[in-house]
């Protein structure tokens, strides 16, 4: 495959480029290095120099889109550039709707006008669990028929672009030109590259596990469990937390067997579910280390609940992911936090 990578420069994206130049595709990777970093794709571009090239533009610059995309013939876009914090979307709706929407949908334009107008081939979208908001009963875990009615804008604005696509998609199929579309809802994607090259280095950072770490390195003085009055077991809300490298390993799946014409949703996540308490405890028991931990109200926007049912991505991709024991998680992400104090400038 010839693979454009939005967000390449990110957490996720930057994993996506290495597991796909290491099976031996071609990738360009295209991101604004607004939270994104360059340090990876220099990274990536010394190991891969014939395969790999990076374009700093913003997935709202069509021009750069189109030109990325025609330049190296690419036939697959892998979109995972976007804004993603749950509590941000809340203070400042518009400028996520502004990026994952507005700038989204001039990506699309630009993909659908390349290559002589027959568009890529393949858009595998990287969308959210954050688009259910809290399930019915019943629905936990979450298949992928759970209604969608997320609790954030961040979550509206991936519900938003889903339908956005699946219009693009029909359009596609009656102008004879069949995309093969899937979204990919992640649940909450953790963890480092196994091989040590790549990390997670969010400014700011507000995910709990490398928030956890950062407090347990004293890097911090502390940190606060955002709710302690949820309808779960210990009152804190419950996650599905799936390594990244699994994560991507299902969007290499997606690409490889979702056909022309076909329009899919897979949920991925491991199918379990754990409280911000039991996260913080395998963060204690992975570093050997405790930290100050207070007890503050809810954030705006968090759903209660959310962990998946695996069965659908199981089934239709065989997908199914390696690590399953948060330690292991945990412990990824860790082990670059170890060597990488202060994210990739160190
Ligand atoms: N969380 C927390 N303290 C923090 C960061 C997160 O209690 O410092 C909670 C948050 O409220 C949510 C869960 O941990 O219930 C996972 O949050 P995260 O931001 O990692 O991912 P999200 O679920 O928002 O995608």
């Amino acid at each position: 495959m010839r693979v454009l990578v939005t967000g390449g420069a990110g957490y996720i994206g930057s994993h996506a480029c290495q597991r796909l130049l290491r099976d031996g595709h071609t990738v360009v990777a295209l991101d604004s290095l607004y939270r994104g970093h360059r340090e990876p794709m220099d990274l990536l571009a010394a190991q891969f120099p014939e395969r790999f090239s990076f374009v700093h533009a913003d997935i709202g610059d069509a021009q750069a889109v189109r030109s990325a995309v025609d330049g190296a013939d690419l036939d697959t876009v892998m979109h995972f550039g976007a804004v993603a914090y749950v509590g941000e979307s809340v203070e400042d709706p518009i400028w996520y709707y502004r990026n994952n929407i507005g700038s989204a949908v001039t990506m699309l334009g630009a993909l659908d006008q390349a290559r002589d107008g027959r568009g890529v081939d393949r858009i595998i979208f990287s969308s959210s669990c954050a688009t259910y908001g809290d399930p019915p009963e019943g629905m936990i875990p979450v298949p992928e028929t759970c209604p969608q009615h997320p609790t954030s804008p961040y979550g509206r604005t991936k519900l938003h672009f889903e339908h956005i696509l699946l219009d693009y998609a029909e359009m596609r199929a009656r102008a004879g030109r069949p995309l093969a579309l899937t979204m990919l809802r992640y649940f909450n994607v953790a963890g480092c590259d196994r091989s040590g090259l790549l990390g997670e280095d969010h400014t700011p950072e507000t995910h709990l596990i490398p928030v956890a770490i950062q407090a347990a390195r004293g890097k911090r003085p502390g940190m606060s469990i955002f709710g302690t009055d949820y309808p779960t077991p210990d009152g804190t809300c419950v996650r599905d937390y799936v390594h990244v490298e699994d994560l991507i390993d299902a969007h290499v799946r997606a690409a490889e067997r979702v056909p022309p014409g076909a329009r899919e949703a897979f949920n991925v996540g491991i199918g379990e579910g754990y409280s911000v308490r039991q996260i913080l405890d395998s963060v204690r028991r992975v570093t050997g280390r405790d930290f100050e931990v207070t007890e503050s109200g809810r954030r705006a926007g968090d759903a209660i609940a959310l962990y998946n049912d695996p069965s659908k991505i199981r089934r239709e991709l065989g997908w199914s992911p390696e690590v399953t024991d948060i330690d292991e998680v945990v412990s990824t992400a860790w082990s670059w936090f170890e060597k990488h104090p202060d994210g990739y400038k160190s």
